[in-house]
């Protein structure tokens, strides 16, 4: 008998219940125990649908009300004292204000977020002082594995290994290391552990990400003696490590060596490591979790193909030890295709979202098991197949074309960077410390309300693009009033960045309710890439044209760049992603000349996602970068020299990839600080950025308004690694999540920091 396996679901709702429940609360709506019914229900609505999908052993402890990092750090009493003002570990008091801050006097600002590996996933980074005192201190995961037992679920627990927890934590003032916290953490693990084994758990997953990329040898070898306390304290209970986004390559025999139940491989990221386990030889007692089902993109599985893996472990360790699983959590997918009406039958058939992909792990476990033949069981799988791989739809021979035409010209601006500076300044007439923000300001309910309205087909184009343009109106009025230098149109016409563009280009495709978890209550809904792309028509140049028509100074055009849109759309998994990505600059690039033969002086070129896109593996990060950085200069070298081409990354840990940061040649690049207390800016430290940089001086991830005062030490900061002729001032990031009361103060103190700091340095 084989066993089918999942590692998380999504925890939103499928019809978003949590984000909804949990804004209502935030907003005083509503009470701490509607929210918490909201979750309970929740939770008991997941086990419930993957129980009666098939899968054997279902989750528990994957559900967060914001993020499982964050709930890591509070079950085992890794709370921050300043935020313990706000309630005890577990209250939601102190959860939110961590997760986010508090706004007004009296407010805190949030811990800092990052993203999750190489995921558009955002968490919490628990900040560890040398002598915290961690124990368990919140019963979250004992509570829900109760909560599943009574609803006759068998659940297995899940939760955020120790030594990834460390390693994803934040010293205080980066004073150390996490890791040596390690011998103070583990008996709060190993207490939860026996708890959990007390209470019925017979097999604990405890998720090691960390593993899939290299590890200094000093951390590794925590891992055997850590592990040999944590299977000791869990008893009866077994444990299974897991790791996915990347091969555990050298890891693999130390890992193989853990005292473990069952092991976890993301066989889509990383199918060699399968082999290399078996060569290595598999222990008695260790099962293989086989994450064969892609749990980071959207297309049906070839089911012939996904047995192939799991019929040879099968083969080498009997099937009672295999266990059929997806390559991850499934927490980066959409809930279920039936939210959609309006996808094509063709493309829909190609498709495979978190529910559908249960279905296809019972199959999988169904033929390995041999309870019917593979071609009975993977009929429909296999015709898709077949259908996909033949679709005229795929292909479109002027963009091959275009792409092989292509020549080393097509990837250089002009002139040098200091050369276009000059023709730059001349042009644009900007003071020292020019100020800007970074696209969109506040979508408020008016705007949502057009939107709605227009989807429903109550408004006519007309009505609507009269609508955005009010909007846009207000936005250049209030940056006019504020004072800022370079101004932005707003983005309101944008439901999204990513989105937006995915709706107009050919080859795209996006979904009705094909919701993902980006950041506590933000979801966003990733396109879906499935053939050649092609911009039929110009994207932006209308909303430009009219907020430049409104003012003298520059308004700067707003584009997504080549390789975000890649890494937030579901990618097509027929071609390397190097090509589609392209593909995709080729696109910008046209509207990029668009803009600028509209008469746009300065265009930027957002890249958030560019350093999230980096593979774990050490050894195929230079070829990622190399390809990254050629999208991006792709999408912006068609430009002469006076046009000023921006760029913005938030999120980031820079020290790795400042040269190729250099190498994408951006005019000016706006990058996120304020969160991490400027901590980027140690990389410019040895670093000489050629070119010009704006470090976010306000975090706009919270609700707090940061005074004059606290932006002009910032900035005072970042003279003392960044030219003074280089320094931009501008928020971290764009304003679109924010309200128009905190966005306009907050503004008003960032221009007055900058206009004193100019008074100063003359
Ligand atoms: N221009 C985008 C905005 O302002 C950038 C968003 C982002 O970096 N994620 O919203
Ligand atoms: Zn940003």
């Amino acid at each position: 008998m084989a066993t089918a396996l999942n590692l998380g679901f999504p925890r939103i709702g499928k019809n978003r219940e949590l984000k909804r429940q949990t804004e209502a609360y935030w907003q005083g709506q509503s009470g701490q125990e509607e929210l918490r019914e909201v979750g309970k229900a929740l939770r008991a609505e997941h086990w419930r649908l993957q129980a009666s999908a098939g899968i054997d052993s279902v989750p528990v402890g994957d559900f967060s009300f914001y993020d499982h990092v964050l709930d890591t750090a509070t079950m085992f009493g890794a709370v921050p004292k300043r935020y313990l003002a706000y309630g005890e570990p577990g209250s939601f008091g102190s959860y939110f204000a961590m997760a986010r801050g508090v706004a007004g006097e009296g407010g805190i600002a949030p811990l800092e977020m990052t993203k999750w590996f190489d995921t558009n996933y955002h968490y919490i980074v628990p900040e560890l002082s040398r002598d915290m005192a961690f124990s368990l201190t919140w019963p979250k995961l004992v509570e829900e594995l109760a909560e599943a037992k009574e609803l006759g679920i068998a659940a297995r627990p899940v939760l955020l290994g120790p030594v990834s927890f460390l390693r994803l934590s934040r010293a205080v003032d980066d004073a150390f290391d996490p890791t040596e916290l390690l011998g103070r953490l583990l008996p709060a693990y190993q207490e939860l552990l026996a708890t959990l084994a007390g209470a019925g758990a017979s097999l604990i997953q405890l998720d090691e990400p960390v593993l899939a990329g290299e590890l200094p040898k000093p951390v590794l070898d925590l891992f055997p003696k850590t592990y040999a306390a944590l299977a000791e304290a869990a008893g009866g209970a077994g444990l299974m490590l897991a790791s996915y986004f990347g091969s555990l390559g050298s890891r693999l025999p130390i890992v193989r060596d853990l005292p473990l139940t069952a092991l976890h491989l993301d066989l889509v990221r990383a199918p060699e490591d399968l082999r290399s386990l078996l060569d290595l030889g598999v222990p008695e007692q260790l099962s293989l979790s086989l994450g064969v089902v892609d749990g980071r993109n959207v297309w049906r599985s070839d089911l012939g193909q996904a047995l192939k893996p799991l019929a040879a472990a099968a083969d080498a360790i009997g099937t009672d030890r295999v266990l059929v699983a997806p390559s991850c959590s499934l927490l980066h997918v959409p809930i279920s295709l039936d939210a959609e009406r309006q996808l094509d039958g063709e493309l829909r058939s190609w498709l495979a979202f978190a529910t559908e992909k249960l279905g296809e792990l019972r199959l999988l476990r169904a033929a390995l098991a041999g309870e019917g033949t593979p071609e009975d069981l993977f009929a429909a799988s296999s015709d898709v197949a077949r259908s996909r791989g033949a679709s005229p739809r795929r292909t479109r021979p002027e963009v091959q074309s275009r792409l092989k035409a292509l020549e080393s010209k097509d990837f250089e601006r002009q002139a040098a960077h200091a050369e276009r500076r000059q023709v730059q300044a001349d042009r644009l007439k900007l003071p020292p410390l020019p100020t800007t923000t970074i696209g969109s300001f506040p979508q408020t309910a008016e705007l949502r309300r057009l939107r709605a309205a227009r989807r429903r087909q109550e408004l006519s184009e007309e009505q609507y693009e009269e609508g955005i343009r009010g909007e846009i109106a207000k936005v250049i009025r209030l940056q006019e009033e504020i004072g800022l230098d370079v101004l932005v149109h707003g983005e309101a016409e944008r439901n999204d960045m990513v989105e937006y563009f995915g709706e107009q280009l050919e080859g795209f495709t996006v979904t009705e309710q094909g919701w993902v978890q980006s950041y506590g209550t933000r979801c966003v809904k990733p396109p879906i890439i499935y053939g050649d792309v092609v911009r039929p028509r110009p994207m932006t140049v209308q909303w430009l044209t009219y907020a430049q028509s409104l003012t003298r100074r520059p308004v700067k055009g707003m584009l997504t760049g080549p390789v975000t849109i890649l890494q937030w759309s579901f990618v097509r998994d027929d071609q390397p992603r190097r090509d589609t990505c392209l593909q995709i600059a080729l696109a910008i690039r046209d509207e990029v000349a668009d803009l600028e033969a509209a008469g746009i002086r300065a265009i930027q070129i957002d890249e958030p996602a560019f350093r999230e896109g980096m593979p774990l593996g050490e050894s195929e990060r230079a070829a990622y970068l190399k390809w990254a950085v050629e999208c991006f200069r792709l999408a912006t070298s068609g430009v002469a020299n006076a046009t000023q081409i921006h760029s913005h990354m938030c999120y980031s840990e820079f020290n790795d990839i400042v040269d190729a940061i250099a190498r994408l040649d951006a005019d000016v690049i706006s990058i996120e600080a304020s969160r991490s207390d400027m901590a980027l800016l140690r990389a410019f430290q040895d670093f000489h950025y050629p070119n010009e940089i704006g470090p976010g001086v306000y975090d706009i991830h919270s609700p707090r308004v940061p005074s004059a005062e606290e932006m002009e030490a910032q900035l005072r900061q970042a003279l003392q690694s960044i030219d003074r002729d280089q320094l931009w001032v501008n928020p971290d990031c764009g304003l679109k999540t924010r309200r128009f009361e905190e966005v306009v103060p907050s503004l008003q103190n960032m221009v007055a920091a900058a206009r004193s700091l100019r008074a100063e340095i003359g």
